[in-house]
């Protein structure tokens, strides 16, 4: 008995202009099938192949024996009382992540998580807690913008959208999954895709100084960094790449891709505020002194305390010393209000469910049963 062999259908969902262009020509087709197949998925939300009125019934039975368009399952969406609205999607059997909506005014911002956990183990980080099992595929990237404007009802570049703004900060390290979140920018911009501004897809990055180097040869969004600390010696306790790829290298590495861009931008500064960690008035004066010569903003983050942390939110007091200090050295400064708390979709929340590869959240759960200190980051008074 022989056993036949499937091929495993190519999912059109997560294909860049350039890739689904690509694979018309493999398959003797016109390349402009390319734009009209990637506007019925990501401007009608088209997820049948019969739904294609404008593509011939041979091509489209062609395309169901080779094809598909898959967006990775929703198994649960939760609504906050602040209009921030959250989604547990499954990408395999046991593997969930995560993707919160926040509603500002004048816009909404879609958080986009990139793998299933992280490897990376920042301290004040639940994504880091949970440990890591892989890379999302580009079609499980850019799926969570597909569930996120087919949820409002909108996915037309057009018109009154409800998804403004993506911002690559969910779960995961983005430039440890570089190829596939790449694809998944070019679709969010592009006019066939989801038609966002560069001016408002933003990536950001702890550190991957290598993948950094390469990203302008890819795509022109926004950067932001997640620093945390003004200094090596901090920034080790709490973003661990730092030991690999030290501030210097990295702040060097992230000017470069900014001023490399046609237009002028800032960097936007991640700086999560953490009582008596990094939040002491010195800290801020060392970090207006570090970013000196850094086209930046900086925005402040309020620790978001969560399970297997021990860490503490920051004081009001030290909160707005803190900016003040930034202000009068003459920074923007702002303060990223919480939202989503009674969803747990705060910032530095998102844990999803899912295998961990690397077992590090049975260590976390080990020393917190043992009422060990959690995590090892040094206090200053
Ligand atoms: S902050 Fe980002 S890079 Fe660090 S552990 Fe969390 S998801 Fe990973």
């Amino acid at each position: 008995m022989t056993v036949e062999q499937v091929t495993p259908k190519v999912n059109l969902l997560g294909m860049s202009e350039q890739k689904m262009t690509e694979f018309f020509a493999s398959i003797g087709e016109k390349s402009f099938r390319a734009q009209q197949i990637m506007k019925w998925i990501h401007h009608l939300g088209a997820e049948d192949f019969d739904q294609m009125t404008n593509i011939s019934k041979s091509l489209r039975e062609k395309l169901k024996d080779i094809a598909e368009i898959t967006p990775p399952e929703v198994v649960q969406r939760w609504d906050s009382k602040d209009g921030t609205r959250k989604w547990l999607i499954r990408v395999g059997e046991g593997q969930n992540v995560e993707a919160v909506y926040i509603p500002e005014a004048g816009r909404g911002t879609l958080c986009v998580s990139s793998q299933v956990g992280c490897a990376l183990d920042c301290s004040f980080c639940s994504t880091g807690k949970q440990g890591f099992n892989r890379d999302l595929t580009a079609a499980e990237i850019i799926g969570q913008v597909f569930i996120a404007a087919k949820s409002f009802g909108q996915l037309e570049p057009k018109g009154d959208r409800k998804v403004t703004n993506v911002v690559m900060m969910g779960m995961g390290e983005p430039l440890m999954n570089f190829h596939n979140v790449m694809d998944s920018m070019n679709i969010m911009m592009s006019d066939f895709g989801y038609g966002i501004s560069k001016r408002r897809v933003t990536l950001s990055t702890s550190g991957v100084v290598p993948m950094l180097d390469k990203m302008g040869d890819y795509t022109d969004a926004c950067l932001a960094i997640s620093l945390h600390a003004p200094n090596d010696e901090l920034r080790n306790q709490l973003v661990p790449i730092n030991k690999k790829y030290p501030i210097k290298q990295l702040l060097d590495s992230a000017k470069r891709y900014i001023t490399g861009l046609s237009d002028k931008r800032d960097i936007t500064i991640e700086y999560t505020l953490i009582k008596e960690v990094n939040d002491r008035q010195h800290h801020a004066e060392e970090l207006a002194e570090l970013l000196r010569d850094i086209p930046c903003k900086v925005n402040l983050i309020p620790f978001n305390p969560f399970p297997l942390s021990d860490l503490e939110r920051v004081s009001n007091n030290a909160l707005y010393r803190f900016r003040d200090i930034l202000h009068n050295a003459g920074y923007v400064v702002t303060i990223r209000t919480t939202r989503g708390d009674d969803i747990d979709a705060a910032c530095g929340q998102l844990a999803g469910q899912f295998y961990d590869r690397t077992r590090r959240r049975e260590r976390y759960e080990a020393r917190a049963q043992d009422q060990e200190k959690i995590i090892p980051v040094k206090q200053v008074p």
